[in-house]
């Protein structure tokens, strides 16, 4: 049995546009404010010449220092640079990304008057490191064990970055939750409908900056299970600010004759008006624009209506409610019989979201009770509570069961994805498998892991491959192989085979996940974050004993005034 921690257990939302920090303290879930007395911190990191900002500070940079602030890097997490979603979104992006080893996308940016690179998993680390310090300042003392957050939809490669994220800030995730299982745990206790007898549908409609999920569970007796989830992991605000964004890069290009793409600057200062009026046409019905000297001295002016931003995001809008009718289908529920539908996410505050979801639920009123910026961070600081046995009784006695978003299999002759594990399996969950050579005497053979829904594994995602080598000689199809694919609490996959002819057992371990980071790359990343949070800790010192000297010699300097002036007037 788990030993019972002393220090408070701690769920972080690390989101694509705001992150969010919470504590299990005094049998309470508490969400813990920044330095500023935000309750969220922009996920956003800024390199400057002699230092680095994380958050607030970094998100006022962005206009001043554009290519030098980096924002929404959840969105590279466990991709590859020649993604199409990774090539649209950095032609958008005021800051540069480059191509890596092995396809990796690596941000570049000046930082300490040279030019460096960073793997998506060092910057959310960085982000990672401020909400631990965020934690460590108002609790007052060391934080480690943490559970962090992922889209429900996160793959295993985009689930494996984020735990190594995890290792990099210094962290030791005791576990990776879905986004929206997090925000049902809020749910259910807050309704107290997890401690019901009464056995409820609940659905979790999760539309944030970047990601959006749909879960449905079913809560009931302290047992919250997960029926099916479905989601995509490229679609939220960032996607309806670059709509509007391109809409007004073509009015500028009308009106103007002039293309803002090449100015990252003039780019930054109006996707973050247009953030800003998105926001406010969720209460109005329309706003203006209005940007001095946005380029080559040229003002911007001009307005938008509610219709006109519906109109420009409808396909995407469109998109999220036929996710949600995949999902209850993929539960076998009708959507007649799910009671409640809950809204988390910042982007569920747009009226037309609601209202369309509303229609699809034949006028159903939608539960907005739950924080939509909070309410992930809070059930992930319940999930702590529980696994470092802190928790009231409730809570240590709250069974969670999640489900595998996709499919997992193994690429078998004529390119075919053969399932293993099918989506929405309960996890933890472990399935074996047997499969026979297909060649005359082969001596090895190659064995490609795939996650999706296709049927051509072309189709699906590689996720790395097996090399089984030194295998008994024989006709094709004499040689069998036992292959056990094992996803663990974490939705992390886990892959072993072994040859057992004449009872000679060989086990091969998985030798490339594509993409991954290494070890070593890890632990170099490690000390390099180590490096320089002792480098941004000496900076403060430095700039506090400045402070000091100049304090002290501004103090003397008043004193000596004083003192002439009180001789002259003796
Ligand atoms: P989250 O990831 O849940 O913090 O959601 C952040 C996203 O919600 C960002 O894209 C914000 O622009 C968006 N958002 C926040 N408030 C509003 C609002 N009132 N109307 C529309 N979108 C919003």
């Amino acid at each position: 049995m788990a030993e019972r921690s002393t220090t408070p257990a701690i769920g972080i939302d690390p989101g694509t546009t705001y992150s969010c920090i919470a504590a299990w303290r005094h049998d309470r879930v508490e969400i813990i404010p920044n330095d500023q007395g935000n309750r969220t911190t922009p996920s956003c990191v800024a390199f400057k010449e002699t230092e680095r900002f994380v958050g607030d500070a970094a998100k006022n940079e962005a206009t001043r220092n554009p290519t030098n602030t980096v924002f929404a890097v959840k969105r590279l997490m466990g991709r590859r640079f020649s993604d199409p979603s990774v090539q649209s979104d950095i032609k958008l992006w005021s800051f540069k990304v480059i191509e890596g080893d092995v396809d990796r996308p690596n941000i570049l940016v000046n930082y300490q008057g040279a030019e460096k690179q960073f793997a998506a998993e060092e910057i959310s680390a960085m982000i990672l490191t401020k909400m631990k310090e965020v934690a460590e300042a108002f609790i007052g003392c060391t934080v480690k064990d943490a559970v962090v957050t992922v889209p429900a939809y996160f793959n295993d490669a985009q689930r494996q970055a984020t735990k190594d994220a995890g290792l990099i800030a210094g962290l030791n995730v005791l576990r990776i939750m879905d986004e929206p299982t997090a925000a049902a745990v809020a749910y259910g206790f807050d309704s107290n409908d997890v401690n019901s007898t009464m056995k409820k549908n609940v659905l979790i409609f999760d539309l944030g900056g970047g990601t959006f999920d749909v879960s449905l569970l079913s809560m009931s007796n302290g047992v919250l299970e997960v029926k099916a989830t479905a989601g995509d992991t490229h679609l939220g605000g960032e996607d309806l600010d670059n709509r509007m964004l391109n809409h007004f890069v073509e009015e500028f290009k009308r009106k103007q004759r002039k293309d803002i793409t090449c100015n990252s600057r003039a780019l930054r200062r109006l996707k973050t008006a247009c953030e800003q009026a998105k926001r406010i046409l969720s209460t109005t019905t329309e706003t203006a624009i209005s940007i001095d000297c946005l380029y080559e001295g040229m003002d911007f002016y001009s307005t938008i209506t509610r219709a006109r931003f519906e109109e420009l995001n409808i396909d995407l809008f469109k998109k999220c409610i036929e996710t949600v009718k995949r999902c209850h289908e993929d539960a076998g529920i009708d959507k007649n019989g799910i009671d409640v539908v809950v809204l988390i996410g910042g982007s569920t505050r747009i009226p037309k979201v609601q209202q369309l979801l509303k229609n699809y639920f034949g006028g159903k009123d939608l539960c907005k009770s739950i924080h939509p910026d909070e309410a992930v961070a809070y059930g992930a600081a319940v999930q702590a509570a529980k696994l470092s046995r802190q928790g009231t009784e409730d809570i240590r006695n709250l069974v969670l069961i999640d489900v595998t978003p996709l499919s997992l299999g193994i690429n078998v002759i004529g390119g075919i994805t053969s399932v293993i594990i099918p989506r929405n399996t309960p996890i933890p969950v472990q399935k074996k498998d047997v499969f026979l050579t297909t060649v005359d005497f082969q001596s090895e053979v190659m064995f490609k892991i795939y996650e999706g829904e296709r049927v051509r594994s072309g189709d699906n995602n590689l996720l790395g491959q097996f090399l089984l080598s030194g295998i008994h000689p024989a006709p094709r199809g004499e040689t069998k192989f036992n292959v056990s694919f094992k996803v663990d609490s974490n939705g992390i996959l886990h892959v072993s085979a072994e040859e057992p002819i004449s009872g000679e057992k060989k086990q091969i371990t998985l030798i490339n996940r594509e993409g991954r980071l290494s070890k070593d790359e890890i632990d170099k990343m490690l000390h390099e974050a180590e490096r320089s949070r002792m480098e941004d800790d000496q900076f403060i010192k430095n700039i506090l004993a400045k402070n000091a000297q100049e304090d002290v010699a501004d103090l003397l300097g008043r004193m000596m005034n004083e003192l002439q002036e009180i001789k002259s007037k003796l």
